[in-house]
């Protein structure tokens, strides 16, 4: 056995095909355009995923219309619980309004990306 088996830092076959499988699912669904991605079943999963335990505004508290809000686009299509916040679409107009035309996106990876979700408007 080498030293990295031991330590568990190989991965077996099975947890390498897994992996190359959500690697290929997550490059399909930047492949679409901003619109189509968030009527995928992903975003419809991750969204209620988000909006079901958090029943309030994560801004002013309240429990209108809440949506879910991207802090960032570098993990768009595998998002965290910590790159999306939960607004009420008062607040989500208000921080879109404030931080029209801004780059949310830092990674050089996803311009391309970030270029698209522009032309379909951010959410
Ligand atoms: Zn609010
Ligand atoms: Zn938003």
């Amino acid at each position: 056995m080498t030293d990295e088996a031991e330590a568990g830092l190989v991965k077996s076959e099975a947890l390498l095909h897994a992996d190359a499988l959500i690697a290929e699912a997550v490059k399909a669904l930047r492949a679409l355009t901003y619109a189509d991605y968030l009527r995928t079943q992903h975003w419809l999963d991750f969204r209620e995923s988000m909006l079901a335990p958090l029943v309030k505004c994560q801004q002013c508290g309240s429990q209108d219309r809440r949506e879910v809000h991207h802090l960032t686009y570098d993990y768009l299509g595998r998002e965290r619980a910590s790159d999306v916040r939960v607004l009420c679409r008062r607040c989500h107009g208000e921080w879109h309004d404030e931080h029209a035309g801004e780059r949310l996106s830092t990674s050089a990876n996803d311009l391309a990306w970030a270029g698209r979700v522009r032309r379909f408007g951010q959410l």
